[in-house]
């Protein structure tokens, strides 16, 4: 047991198998969203056909919040909430007022394609508790963003987005661009051009091999190293400190004074020995991992009220997690099938 200051709660550490403690949980509201993106959801999965979840398979708030009290009570600090797309989800501002009042929750933030954040949306987010956005956004011209989402989407939207979030308080928001070769790796210099100066902080993803419609193939990979060679080349740039231990982007400084941009390794470089994260499926499974084929079901615990089984469950099952799928991924040579990323979110 230790003594959680900020929060003042006596809070029960716990670890897993490689002694990495549970800290930040993400939690998918939805498996729907109003894009289509190639790498994510392509249309030839995600159509007609496609058996989006029923209402009532989804938790409800009341049950994500008692999931996120239990992962306080065993050292979360850090909610992100994601989706699909969570700004789909109605009443939104409703869960996060009551995350924002459990105890030891002392950061919560949202990923979201931000078409969706109005001037009215941001400042309804921005007055419930929310403290970060992560928006994502794929290319600055308008051809290839709408090859990326696939649902004619122009770019102007998610830079409303953005401005609409701005104006409402938030700070920082960071930009999140999934670059795959061939797709979209042509818009790293525009992309990096159009953000340096403007405090918003660019973050380049390595495309990762998530889920099992994406047809992810290593040559579809940009690595860390070559987007870091080609900015440097067009505006020099120079690697900053991590903020905090665990920290997934690689930090680099505009020598010019242009603020900061970040690459996210997960595949050159992995991560797995800080991973400290868990994610809740809107339907209320837990998977320690990314890469995970099968989550742990919590919902029917849920469902049965007894919140003492519940804790002995995610406790179980974070003691016994030895995830590190990315830091063996090239030696993995049975494929199984893996959960889909518009599932539990990234
Ligand atoms: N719809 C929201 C959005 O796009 O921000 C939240 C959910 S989305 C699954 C979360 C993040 O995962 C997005 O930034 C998306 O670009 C990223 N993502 C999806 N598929 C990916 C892949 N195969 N490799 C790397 N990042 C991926
Ligand atoms: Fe939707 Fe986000 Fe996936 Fe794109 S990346 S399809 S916006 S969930
Ligand atoms: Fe964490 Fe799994 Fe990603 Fe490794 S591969 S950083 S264990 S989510």
């Amino acid at each position: 047991m230790f003594h959680n200051n900020q929060s003042d709660i006596t809070t029960e550490q716990i670890t897993d198998k490689l002694n990495r403690p549970l800290r930040d949980l993400r939690v998918s509201v939805t498996d729907r969203c109003n894009f289509r993106c190639v790498y994510c959801m392509p249309k030839s999965v995600f159509n007609r056909d496609y058996k989006f979840l029923a209402k009532k398979e989804l938790l409800s708030f009341e049950e994500i919040v008692r999931v996120v009290k239990t992962a306080a009570s065993f050292g979360v600090s850090k909610i992100r909430l994601t989706g699909g797309e969570p700004l789909v989800r109605n009443d939104l501002e409703q869960l996060i007022e009551w995350i924002c009042g459990v105890d030891g929750i002392t950061d919560v933030s949202l990923t979201t394609n931000a078409t969706l954040l109005t001037r009215q949306r941001a400042e309804s987010l921005k007055q419930a508790g929310l403290q970060r956005l992560n928006v994502s956004l794929d290319a600055i011209d308008d051809k290839t963003f709408k090859a990326v989402n696939d649902v004619g989407v122009g770019v102007q939207s998610v830079l409303d987005g953005i401005e609409n979030a701005s104006s409402a308080g938030f700070e920082s928001i960071k930009v999140n661009m999934v670059v795959k070769k061939g797709l979209n790796d042509h818009s790293i210099l525009p992309m990096a051009e159009f953000f340096h100066g403007t405090g918003q902080i660019l973050r380049f993803i390595e495309f990762m091999d998530v889920g099992n419609s994406n047809a992810w193939d290593l040559s579809h990979v940009v690595t860390s190293r070559e987007i870091a060679d080609l900015i440097h080349a067009r505006m020099p740039i120079e690697p900053v400190e991590a903020n905090y231990k665990g920290e997934v982007a690689k930090r680099w400084h505009y020598k010019d004074g242009g603020g900061e941009i970040g690459i996210i390794t997960s595949v050159s470089e992995p991560f797995c020995g800080d991973c400290s994260r868990a994610r809740l499926s809107a339907t209320g499974s837990i998977y320690t991992c990314l890469f995970a084929s099968s989550g742990h079901d919590l919902r029917a615990i849920l469902r049965s009220g007894d919140d003492e089984a519940l804790m002995q469950s995610m406790r179980k099952l974070w003691q016994a997690r030895e995830d590190r799928y990315s830091e063996t991924r090239t030696q993995v040579h049975v494929i199984k099938p893996k959960v889909e990323m518009s599932f539990i979110g990234g």
